[in-house]
């Protein structure tokens, strides 16, 4: 038997729009920017401004990264807001082309951050603005809470030093959030985001990295050398609160994992589509009504891939609906992320062994998605560190007792 969790009826015509996008704008671009790393999207632009119209006009209340933002409501009964449409419009548009969507204006990871932890003010002055997210340094990769980048309060400003490393979307962005320590002696709970002007003369681009996937998406290196921000660009309390710990700045990645998850469970759709056409063009059959051990074993895979896809689309719908819904959905998001990440991974290359030489050669996307299926594993928390968060919360430990 399958579970199927319906898109919400209001948000039905933003997938169509969403996949629209991706199989007219997306697709046809895919493969040429895959091969001109570094080179910019300029096809992008015009979609961008399309995202602002119709997130304007109210005919969707999120469609990109911009859209996040755990309710507050008190109000009971189900509601599925701007983390459900955002995660959906994730989703469709990664089907396309899930470096292009990293390279998408103004629906940076760092505005998810913003829209997690900024206040109303705050919220209101980036708005329309394009923001990476700065967490990683050559020094603290998984482990978050090692940064060294500093930030020392000089009158109504902040003085940041340290060195970021993959930043997506760092070259081309307008803002970057930057995590770094008020005061490195009071440990984690001193870590608070700041929002950077890609202008500011202390934000030095040292270098664009190049990769395995998600080429069309540029990673950049930084280094922050008497990086002064305004008071007033720090996201959230300035206050050092040690029992709140990490809590603020941790608090993004409830919002940021199911999109990672989406994302995911985009590339996967994307594989798993194209391997059904080409087996179907080799008359194999799928009987989604009769026990996957008496197909053939290519039917037999297909069916238990797709199972594998399903359930991480579960997780994925359930976590983006439980931040939507004032429910604590840290466990879920590293459990969707978790699973849509290995699942992506596991459902690519094993599509290219279903599809034999066509799935390897460049002729077709699956093997782009396959490179790109990777990242999605690592970023915004490697599986290894996803399951450690999960063990953590559902054995009630700590950081410190289990790491
Ligand atoms: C293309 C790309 C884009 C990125 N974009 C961004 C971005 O926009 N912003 C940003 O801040 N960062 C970004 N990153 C960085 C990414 O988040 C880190 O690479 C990731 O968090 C892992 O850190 P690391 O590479 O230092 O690996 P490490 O932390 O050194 O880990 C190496 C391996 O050890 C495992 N491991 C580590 N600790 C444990 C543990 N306690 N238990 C078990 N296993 C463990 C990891 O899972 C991993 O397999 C990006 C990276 C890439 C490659």
């Amino acid at each position: 038997m399958t579970i199927n969790l319906e898109t919400p009826k209001k948000f039905r015509v933003l997938q169509e729009q969403a996949h629209q996008v991706a199989t007219e704008v997306l697709r046809p671009i895919s493969r040429k920017y895959d091969q001109a790393e570094h080179a910019y999207p300029k096809e992008l632009d015009m979609l961008a401004a399309l995202i602002d119209g119709m997130n304007e006009s109210g005919s969707s209340s999120g469609a990109g990264a911009s859209g996040v933002r755990q309710s507050r409501s008190t109000e009971t009964g189900n509601r599925n807001g701007s983390n459900m449409s955002s995660a959906i419009g994730v989703m469709e548009t990664c089907w396309g082309d899930v470096g292009l969507v990293l390279s998408m204006p103004r629906q940076g990871l760092g505005n998810a951050a913003i829209a997690a932890v900024a206040n109303d003010e705050q919220l209101e002055r980036y708005e329309g603005r394009w923001a990476a997210m700065a967490i990683t340094e050559p020094e603290a990769g998984s482990d978050s809470a090692a940064i060294r980048t500093t930030a020392e309060v000089d009158g109504d400003e902040y003085v940041l030093n340290g060195e970021k490393i993959y930043v997506t979307a760092g070259e081309r962005a307008e803002l970057v959030v930057v995590w770094a320590s008020l005061d490195r002696s009071q440990g984690r709970a001193a870590i608070k985001s700041f929002v950077v002007e890609r202008s500011n003369p202390g934000l030095i681009l040292d270098r664009l990295e190049h990769k395995l996937g998600i080429r069309a998406s540029d990673t950049a290196a930084f280094r922050l050398e008497d990086c002064r921000v305004p008071k007033d660009d720090l996201l959230g309390s300035p206050d050092i609160d040690t029992k709140k710990s990490f809590a603020g700045a941790m608090q993004t990645f409830d919002n940021t994992r199911p999109l990672v998850a989406a994302m995911a469970v985009g590339v996967a759709r994307a594989s798993l589509e194209f391997t059904q056409e080409r087996l179907a063009e080799a008359d194999v059959e799928v009987d989604y009504d009769r026990p996957a051990h008496s197909q053939s074993a290519a039917a037999a895979t297909l069916l238990e891939l797709e199972a594998d896809w399903e359930a991480a689309q579960l997780l994925m719908m359930e976590a983006a609906w439980m931040a939507d819904n004032s429910k604590p959905n840290s466990l879920h998001a590293s459990m969707a992320k978790a699973k849509a990440g290995r699942a992506c991974v596991d459902i690519s290359l094993r599509c290219i062994e279903l599809c034999g030489s066509v799935g390897y050669d460049e002729s077709e996307l699956l093997e782009k998605w396959a490179r790109d299926a990777k990242i999605l594993d690592i970023f915004e928390g490697t599986q290894q560190i996803q399951q450690l968060i999960i063990a953590r919360l559902l054995l009630g430990k700590t950081s410190a007792q289990l790491r």
